[in-house]
């Protein structure tokens, strides 16, 4: 590991200054530290500790918004009583997170700007598009864990379980870029990891995620995930469903699916179809054919297709109540 200098950020302003030029923020440091340690991204000559900047770590509740802090960790909002009475979806997102240890320290920030997790990327001799390279290794070999849906070569999707909860939620991020606050719905945050082969979300060197604003629209919320272990791992796939419920009725119902795609995969249609409606089998099959429309499975992750199906009508089923 290439020796680095550290320091303690104690000002948003002063995290940008010491993060400008070949500086890194470090929040938890789960993704960070196994990052340096394995040689996968440029070396920092300085590492940016934000733990303390004041206010980010803070859950704040309101009528029609609440805001989590960047700093609020995954196991802040597993054990708060008011997210789960609130946003119950987000609260078990937090729940399936990795293990009670990593969850204490991962913060909301670092787990929404978390790189990716393919197994090319992560194994440092492999020039692998991601890194630079010419080729996507999974696309024509190994990809039992990557997207249906690409807007490139490269088919490392999305895994932060907080960005798929985030998305049905219809959450936004607010970022600090350029000394000015800058607002992110998900599709945003990770809209450039669509394009551009390199990119694992939209941020910019620099850009500090200061906060997440939810809005209370949703009465109701679920999150749903298929993993190969019970803890400590990563989902296959992923879905999240939220929505106003009075009297049965769906209003301004959301779906997004994560592990699927290099962004949240949500289908505007889909949410359209499922406004007003009453949920009952065929309604959340129909839902679900249209969310995995277009999808391009490969050799070996087409089991993708009937898991994301039955994780989207089970939400929606469960939405209802
Ligand atoms: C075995 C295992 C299983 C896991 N399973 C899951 C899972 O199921 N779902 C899931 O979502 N995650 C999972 N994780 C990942 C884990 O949740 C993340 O590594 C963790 O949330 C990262 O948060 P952190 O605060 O430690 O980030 P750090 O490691 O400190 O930072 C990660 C990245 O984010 C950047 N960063 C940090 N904070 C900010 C900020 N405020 N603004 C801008 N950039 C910032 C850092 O510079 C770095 O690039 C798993 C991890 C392990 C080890």
């Amino acid at each position: 590991m290439k020796a680095f200098q550290y320091a303690t950020a104690l000002s948003t302003d002063s995290a940008r200054e010491l993060a400008a030029g070949h500086g890194a923020y470090i929040a938890g440091g789960n993704d960070l530290i196994g990052l340096l340690k394995d040689y996968l991204v440029p070396a920092p000559d300085l590492l940016v500790n934000i733990k303390s900047l004041p206010g980010l770590n803070q859950i704040q509740s309101g009528d029609k918004t609440w805001t989590i802090g960047a700093l609020v960790t995954v196991g802040e909002i597993e054990r708060s009583a008011e997210i789960a009475k609130v946003f119950p979806g987000l609260r078990d997102a937090a729940m399936e997170i990795a293990s009670p240890q990593i969850r204490n320290v991962a913060t909301v920030g670092g787990n929404l700007a978390q790189h990716s997790r393919c197994w090319y990327f992560r194994q440092r001799d492999v020039p692998c598009m991601k890194k630079g390279g010419d080729l996507c290794y999974a696309r024509n070999s190994e990809n039992r864990y990557h997207s249906l849906f690409a807007g490139t070569d490269c088919i490392s999707p999305v895994v932060s379980s907080l960005a798929t909860t985030f998305a049905a939620l219809d959450a936004t991020a607010i970022v600090l870029r350029d000394g000015k606050e800058t607002r992110m719905n998900m599709a945003a945050l990770y809209q450039k990891a669509f394009t551009d082969t390199l990119a694992h979300n939209s941020l910019n060197p620099g850009d500090l995620i200061l906060k997440v604003e939810i809005p209370t629209a949703r009465n109701r919320s679920v999150y749903l995930q298929a993993s190969d272990k019970h803890t400590f791992d990563w989902a296959l796939v992923s879905c999240a469903a939220a929505a106003g419920v009075v009297g049965g009725k769906l209003s301004q119902p959301r779906v997004a699916l994560g592990s699927i795609s290099p962004v949240p995969h949500q289908v505007e249609a889909a949410n359209q179809f499922l406004d007003g409606k009453t949920l009952d089998d065929a309604t959340a099959s129909q839902a679900a054919d249209m969310i995995l429309a277009g999808a391009k499975p490969l050799e070996f992750n087409g089991y993708k297709v009937p898991m994301a199906h039955a994780l989207i009508r089970r939400a929606l089923l469960k939405l209802k109540g």
